[in-house]
């Protein structure tokens, strides 16, 4: 829940602009719980400075490679802003349907795109120094001549947007700049990555609305985590809302409200009322057990994405960290964190939480994580045109560059002098995986204590994450390797159901309760309790309290969320009897039809409120 900005006085716009606008309410995906109210904010495009580079003959098919992959990429953004066209109203659709068309057309075999290709191989130059070189010729070629003048001017234009786009994309820039955005203001964007989320600051935002991005994807976990109310996949966004114009993000109920009435104004001051009222109350859970009322310990640690974290995590009552995703520290940055760099930051972490567990996953590249500093490393997700999610990702990419990963368990095994670790492998789908990365694991120790390093023996244990259907269907061979394993809920829906976490298109078909989904956690589930192996849940159906009975009856007993989430689950475990949860899951796993699951969870939870 965040304060609210601009309180009793009409934002800057707002005065600027009359007439007044009527009340817009565009309708989204409720990704961040709470409500925001500010004006609106849309980021500044950040500057792209380019520098020209000369290449060894050797280095130009790569650079040609590197630029196909923004083609590529820019195509993808292009086609999935000419998808949301349809929600638009008919005027808007007729101005940029073809404007989409042009830019798409540019970026086939068009004469922009053979005159970069030709300045990178015979004038040997960079992509970018090659895309702006280019770009500016074309566009003073375009303007060159005295008949239709407004026409030349607008295909010169559409030539450097397209140039820019490019740029942003090879360059890896974010399309705009989060730091100077007013206090309190809600930020609204077209799209917001992992690494642009990675930069807001969340003191000074009220909330966050996006046009695209998905219900679990890494945009909308990081959102979460920074406890920013957020409704992402807002179709028409950018065409609505105007700077400085007054909204409301409802992040439960995902809905923005554009110029709100004096009655919808007033009835969200209430709603942010009763959030704060609401919150304090669950604060006071924070010193007591997570224990079912049978007596049942259950154990409740936090995911931790961020550093900026750490305060909310020792707010929430989280035993530890369940997760500790690193991805954060390769993000925002062109080289990668050496050794050391990496350690100094594990540790702290490892002393913040002042003895409690912290489960570190080694780095998880890929899918939709676009992590600068690997970019700079020739790691570019879906350059050769495959498809980044059923890559080289996770594991996988560790295992190829072992420097890399050597550095990481290096650092792990440093920050674990200082407190419990745990070392968690991403995206294992075989055995032999776990096999070649323990190989490494004990030979980095080995280094370090011919180092002089005291290092606790056994060694911190060394577990997988379940987040595929291969993974979770050969659970009990992955049981004989691994020393725990961690469910990924996330990525488990997204590959059993074949549905991208992270895009709006088809979020209405991710759905982790599909039997599907959860007839695969309970085959892993139980390889584990049968090998006495601990075994949690990491995906955001952690943090979900409705879901808690069902996953303590499948025989989960260790939960890792969002922190925010910790004190409304810790109430959910204290109001249940394992029994009544173990009952409950058997009927769930009886049905065959999300829908029913759907209705049987949220029974299960009215009987838990009247009860109580
Ligand atoms: C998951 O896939 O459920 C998970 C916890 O990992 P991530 O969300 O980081 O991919
Ligand atoms: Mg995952």
């Amino acid at each position: 829940m965040r304060s609210e900005a601009g309180r009793g006085r009409s934002s800057p716009a707002r005065a600027a602009s009359a007439p007044e606008k009527p009340e817009r309410i565009l309708t989204g995906l409720a990704v961040s719980q709470g409500i925001a109210i500010g004006p609106i904010a849309l980021a500044e495009a950040a500057a792209i400075t380019v520098e020209r580079r000369a290449l060894f003959d050797d280095q130009v098919p790569h650079e040609i490679e590197r630029f196909d992959a923004a083609v590529a990429q820019s195509r993808r953004q292009l086609a999935k802003l000419k998808a949301r066209l349809a929600v638009l109203p008919e005027d808007a659709v007729r101005e940029l349907e073809p404007l989409l068309d042009a830019y798409a057309q540019m970026l086939g075999n068009s004469r922009l795109t053979r005159g970069i290709r030709r300045r990178i191989g015979e004038a040997k130059i960079n992509a970018e120094a090659a895309v702006e070189e280019e770009t500016e010729a074309l566009a003073h070629a375009l303007l060159a001549g005295d008949d239709d003048r407004a026409g030349r001017q607008r295909r010169a234009d559409e030539v450097r947007e397209i140039g820019r786009r490019l740029l942003r994309n090879l360059t890896r820039t974010p399309f705009r700049n989060y730091a100077a955005l007013p206090e309190g203001s809600v930020l609204a964007t077209e799209v917001l990555t992992p690494a642009d989320a990675a930069l807001l600051e969340p003191g000074r935002l009220a909330g966050v609305a996006a046009e695209e991005g998905g219900l679990e994807g890494h945009t909308a976990i990081m959102l979460r985590a920074l406890a920013l109310p957020a409704v992402l996949g807002v179709a028409g966004l950018m065409e609505e809302a105007s700077p400085g114009e007054l909204a409301i993000v409802d992040g439960s109920a995902g809905t923005v409200t554009l110029s709100p009435t004096p009655d919808t104004l007033a009835a969200a001051r209430k709603a942010l009322g009763a959030y704060a009222r609401e919150k304090q109350r669950l604060a006071k859970l924070r010193r007591l057990p997570a224990v079912t009322k049978d007596g049942e310990p259950v154990e409740l640690q936090a995911n931790l994405e961020l550093p900026v974290e750490l305060p909310l995590i020792a707010q929430s009552g989280a035993v530890g960290i369940g997760l500790l995703r690193t991805e954060f520290l390769f993000m925002n940055r062109d080289d990668v964190p050496d050794e050391d760099a990496q350690a100094e930051a594990y540790t702290q972490i490892v002393e913040a939480m002042q003895g409690d567990p912290v489960t570190i996953r080694v780095l998880d590249w890929g899918g939709e994580k676009q992590i600068e500093s690997l970019v700079a490393h020739g790691w570019v997700p879906g350059a050769g045109g495959e498809n980044p999610a059923l890559g080289v990702r996770g594991i996988r990419l560790l295992l190829k560059e072992t420097d890399l990963f050597e550095d990481q368990l290096a650092a792990i095994l440093r920050a674990s002098l200082k407190g419990p670790v745990r070392v968690l492998l991403p995206m294992v789908t075989v055995p032999a995986e776990v096999r070649a990365a323990r190989e490494l694991y004990e030979r980095v120790a080995r280094r370090l204590k011919r180092r002089g390093l005291d290092l606790p023996e056994p060694l911190p244990p060394l577990g997988v994450m379940i987040e595929t259907p291969g993974a979770a269907l050969a659970a009990d061979g992955l049981a004989l390797e691994a020393d725990f394993f961690a469910i990924g809920t996330n990525d488990l829906a997204m590959y059993t159901l074949a549905v991208d976490r992270s895009e709006v298109g088809a979020a209405s078909l991710y759905d982790p309760l599909h039997p599907a989904v959860l007839r695969l956690m309970q085959f892993a589930i139980e390889a584990a309790l049968r090998m006495r192996m601990p075994v949690s849940v990491c995906g955001e159906i952690a943090g979900d309290p409705k879901l808690t009975p069902l996953l303590l009856g499948l025989g989960v007993r260790s939960l890792s969320m969002t922190a925010s989430a910790v004190p409304r689950v810790k109430q959910a475990v204290r109001s249940v009897e394992i029994d009544a949860c173990a009952r409950f899951a058997r009927l769930v796993m009886e049905q065959s039809d999300p829908q029913r699951i759907a209705e049987l969870v949220a029974q299960f939870g009215q009987k838990l409120k009247a009860e109580a």
